[in-house]
C-alpha cells in the first residue's frame, strides 16, 4: 500500500455512492484536480462525514490507488458554512465550484484556482461586497488563470498602452485611437472600466476583494463580463440558472 499523502485544498464536488460512501473532487494544491473515494462518510459518526461535503477547505489524507484515490482523514479549517443560510450565496457558491471543477486539471499546480476559490467564497460568506460583483471578479480572475483573457494592457494592433477607447469583440482586445477602423466590431470602454479590468486581471490576489463600484461602472463591468462570457466560454454551467 502506498503512503498516505497529505493534500491541502477544497471539496468541489461530492456525490453519494451505495449506501454509506461518497465520491469527492477535490481542487487540491499539491495534485491539481482528484477523484476521491471517501468510505462510509455518509455515517453520520464517520470522521470524514462533514470533511466530504462540498466547500470543505482543509488538509486531506489520502492513499493514492490506481485510477483514484482513496480519503482517510481530513482536518478541515473551514467549512464556509455560513453560505448554507442563504440561498442566493450558496448558488453562486456552487457556480463558483463548478466553474473550477470545469477549467481545472490534474496533476497540475491549481494552487492559484484554490486560492481565488478561498478568498471569493469567503469575501461571499462576509456579505461585505455585492455578490454580483463578486461573481464577475471570480469570472474574469477565473480567465487569467485559464490563460485566455481579453487583451486591456495594450492595443492589440500597435502595442501602445494610451489613448484606448474601444475594445474589438473579435480580436478580443483593446484598440488605440489610432488603430480603431471598424466601429462595427468595436464597444466603447470607459477609462474607469479598463483600470477594473486591469486591475482584476494583474493585482495581488489578496486585494481582489478590496474595491466597490458604482452602479454605473459596476453595470459596465457586468455587461462586458457577459458579452466576454458569451463569446468566448462554449459551455453551459448548470448552476448558472439558479443566479
Ligand atoms: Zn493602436
Amino acid at each position: 500500500m502506498s503512503d498516505v499523502l497529505s493534500l491541502n485544498g477544497i471539496v468541489i464536488s461530492s456525490m453519494p455512492m451505495g449506501e454509506n460512501d461518497r465520491r469527492i473532487v477535490l481542487l487540491t494544491k499539491e495534485r491539481g484536480k482528484i477523484s476521491a473515494f471517501a468510505r462510509g462518510a455518509r455515517k453520520s459518526k464517520s470522521p470524514i462525514s462533514a470533511a466530504t461535503n462540498p466547500f470543505a477547505f482543509g488538509t486531506f489524507q489520502a492513499f493514492e490507488g490506481r485510477n483514484s484515490y482513496t480519503v482517510v482523514n481530513a482536518e478541515v479549517k473551514r467549512y464556509f458554512d455560513g453560505l448554507s443560510k442563504d440561498y442566493d450565496a450558496i448558488c453562486l457558491a456552487s457556480y463558483f465550484l463548478e466553474i473550477a471543477e470545469y477549467f481545472s486539471g490534474e496533476n497540475i499546480d491549481e494552487s492559484e484556482r484554490l486560492n481565488l476559490i478561498y478568498l471569493s467564497l469567503a469575501a461571499l460568506e462576509s456579505k461585505t461586497f455585492d455578490s454580483k460583483l463578486i461573481r464577475r471578479i471570480y469570472e474574469l480572475r477565473t480567465l487569467k488563470i485559464n490563460g485566455e483573457y481579453p487583451n486591456v494592457f495594450s492595443c492589440i494592433k500597435c502595442g501602445k498602452t494610451e489613448n484606448m477607447h474601444r475594445y474589438d469583440t473579435r480580436a478580443m482586445g483593446m484598440v488605440c485611437d489610432s488603430c480603431q477602423d471598424d466601429k462595427n466590431s468595436s464597444i466603447s470602454i470607459s477609462q474607469d472600466l479598463l483600470y477594473v479590468l486591469q486591475f482584476v486581471l494583474s493585482c495581488d490576489m489578496k486585494k481582489l476583494f478590496s474595491f466597490k463600484l458604482k452602479e454605473d461602472l459596476f453595470n459596465e463591468f457586468d455587461n462586458f463580463m457577459r458579452m466576454y462570457w458569451n463569446r468566448n466560454i462554449d459551455h453551459a454551467f448548470k448552476s448558472e440558472r439558479f443566479l
